[in-house]
């Protein structure tokens, strides 16, 4: 497919970083795509030639091990995952497995869906492994929080925002996105929540996010890597509270989100950069430097 737009997500960090183990090296970061296909290779039915497509984190899955047949391929035993075990996106071309492929249609820009296919997609399952609370959390409000509190609002909900310290553009932003509060992770909301999600990088935000939840409350780490997590006062899991973390995506979660994106009307945030930028992109992310998503074009 020739990419049209490929979404910068903190993974993409990780795996520059060397954080994930068993990477591919050399590798070409990037899987948030958004391209057209320009070829069709044999055996590939429904799909054409010219069609908008998206290519999302799971590239791949065996379709035989205990957790494919039980219909969680996140968990896969032997899975490729696009820009970490399999090419990505920051190119101006790529191939990928047609069976993981998602079609876009053609309401929105290139831009403005690329930042759905990991952020929306993992903030989406993070979403509904947190349950049906109407009071709930988000630590760190980047490109995944800036989707799913859109969502949770949409739901009903009331969101509350935790930013880094003191980064009170965050927190207008935040707020400017519906959240019913916005603050430090390091201050208690003003009620006690009954799930949060945590998408910042930092341990150290477990044992707060289990302090701010209500007995069987739930926290979600949607993060594929974190700092240690500092130890914590048995009490603070006692009365049922659960702490869960969410891997990838199926195929299934991408068909519901994509479904559900438009009637949402999700509006994304995005910095564009160009191919070449791809390195300042990736520098931005990690000081926080834009709101919402980066998303290079080619
Ligand atoms: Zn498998
Ligand atoms: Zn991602």
């Amino acid at each position: 497919m020739k990419v049209a737009a490929c979404g910068v997500c903190r993974t993409d960090l990780h795996v520059v970083d060397g954080e994930l183990p068993d990477p591919m090296v050399p590798i070409t970061p990037g899987h948030e795509i958004v391209g057209r296909i320009d070829a069709i290779g044999a055996g590939v039915d429904g799909l054409n030639l010219g069609e908008r497509v998206g290519i999302p984190w799971l590239g791949h899955t065996c379709g035989t091990c205990g957790y494919c047949v039980a219909h969680t391929e996140n968990l896969c035993d032997r899975p490729l995952f696009t820009g970490y075990t399999r090419d990505g996106g920051f190119a101006t071309a790529t191939i990928a497995d047609a069976r993981y492929a998602f079609p876009l249609g053609e309401v929105g820009t290139d831009v403005a869906l690329a930042p759905l296919l990991c952020a929306g997609l993992i903030g989406w399952r993070s979403l509904v492994i947190a349950g049906d609370g109407k009071k709930l959390g988000l630590y760190g409000f980047g490109a995944a929080a800036h989707i799913v509190a859109q969502v949770a609002k949409w739901q009903g909900r009331s969101v509350f925002a935790f930013t880094r310290p003191g980064d009170t553009a965050a927190q207008a932003f935040a707020r400017r996105l519906g959240a019913t509060w916005a603050g430090g992770s390091d201050e208690m909301p003003p009620e006690s929540l009954d799930a949060a999600i945590i998408f910042a990088t930092v341990g150290s935000l477990v044992p707060l996010a289990l302090k701010a939840v209500h007995k069987g409350g739930r926290v979600v780490c949607a993060g594929i890597h974190m700092s240690d997590i500092p130890s914590f006062p048995y009490s603070l899991m006692w009365g049922e509270r659960k702490l869960v973390s969410v891997a990838n995506l199926t195929r299934q979660d991408g068909m519901d989100f994509l479904r559900l994106a438009p009637r949402l009307g999700i509006i994304t945030t995005t910095t564009t950069y160009s191919l070449n930028q791809a390195n300042r992109a990736l520098a931005d992310l990690r000081a926080g430097r834009f709101e919402g998503a980066a998303v290079l074009v080619p």
